[in-house]
């Protein structure tokens, strides 16, 4: 294991890992020599994020909503990133410029009804920045809602201040998606963190990456989603690992997948579950990963159809990896 990609991350979650180098959340961040080893399923853009982009902040897959990625920074290094190429490298905070682009995007473009703030982390804006960039969005009728995907109220939860939590509070309906894997994430900061935040009026999900030897387990994952819920989190999306290079340590079959929903479908409350989504390689976008979408095709390869009808095998062949039919 590497310290020094240990003390990269914030002191609270050092505290958390110094206790136990193989517990589920030191995992989660601390170099694994797993990550060297071959791994042929890996794609070099696993979601397809480059052959959507429209300005250099916006990915624009679907038609009512974009994604605003205004810092490829997070406050952590996750090392399933399934944005691993793109996450801490290059400029830190977009220029005014870009942003300016992304914004007159938004203006034009009447279909967007939703902008969602990822990166990296949106929130390790300072909170100035972001209220200005949401003040610009309150002023564009057709943008109904703001969501925000972020990392920081579990892996920073102090960052989480009333300053930042007023920044994020806007005249359209809000969103914050956490992105959480773990029920050990969910310490008294961390709750903390997510309560100011819905008392401020936004409206919590949340987002889990399946991962092997993390969360791959029906006790595990039910008690995160329990923990959720009580803390007025709906749990969103469990996302099948996508197929980063360095992860396949991590990776889980789809077919373990879904055995874990139809587990947990019989025993926990409607509101605790989330949707099991695949983000098809190749930016098709996401679907749900049940049987009027995917279908098992031989012992490694699925048959996944896409949001128009466009069918592709998972994972992908080499080379070509959508087939007509
Ligand atoms: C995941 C994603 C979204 C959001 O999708 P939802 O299903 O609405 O959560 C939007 N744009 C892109 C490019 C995405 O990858
Ligand atoms: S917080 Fe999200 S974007 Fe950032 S390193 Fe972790 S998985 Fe990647």
């Amino acid at each position: 294991m590497s310290t020094m990609l240990v003390k990269k991350l914030p002191i609270y979650l050092q505290e958390q890992i110094d206790q136990d180098l193989h517990d589920p959340i030191a995992l989660q961040y601390v170099r694994s020599d797993h990550e060297d080893l071959p791994d042929p399923q890996a794609l070099r853009d696993p979601i397809g994020d480059e052959a959507k982009s429209k300005s250099k902040l916006i990915i624009h897959r679907y038609p009512d909503r974009v994604l605003f990625l205004p810092t490829d920074h997070c406050a952590v290094y996750c090392r399933f990133c399934f944005r691993k190429d793109r996450v801490g490298q290059g400029g830190a905070v977009a220029d005014d410029k870009d942003i300016d682009e992304a914004l007159a995007y938004l203006r034009e473009n009447e279909n967007i009804w939703e902008v969602i703030f990822s990166g990296g982390d949106p929130l390790i804006l300072s909170p100035r920045r972001l209220e200005n960039l949401i003040e610009k969005i309150n002023t564009i009728p057709h943008i109904s809602v703001i969501r925000f995907h972020t990392r920081l109220p579990v892996v920073d939860p102090k960052r989480v201040t009333p300053e930042l939590v007023k920044a994020l509070t806007s005249s359209k309906a809000t969103y914050l998606a956490v992105h959480v894997n773990h029920p050990d994430e969910l310490t008294d900061d961390a709750v903390t963190a997510l309560k100011s935040l819905h008392q401020a009026g936004i409206n919590l999900i949340s987002q889990t990456v399946l991962l092997k030897g993390i969360n791959n387990n029906a006790k595990i994952l039910e008690k995160l989603f329990r923990n959720l819920v009580a803390h007025n989190v709906k749990p969103y999306y469990l996302h099948h690992p996508d197929l980063v290079h360095g992860t396949a340590h991590f990776r889980v079959e789809m077919e373990e997948g879904m055995s874990l929903m139809k587990e947990l479908r019989g025993k926990i409350s409607g509101l605790c579950w989330p949707t099991y989504v695949l983000d098809i390689p190749g930016g098709y976008g996401k679907v749900p990963i049940n049987d009027s979408y995917v279908r098992r095709l031989n012992a490694d390869k699925w048959h996944v159809e896409d949001i128009h009808g466009c069918h592709h095998i998972y994972p992908p062949p080499h080379k070509k990896d959508k087939v007509h039919e």
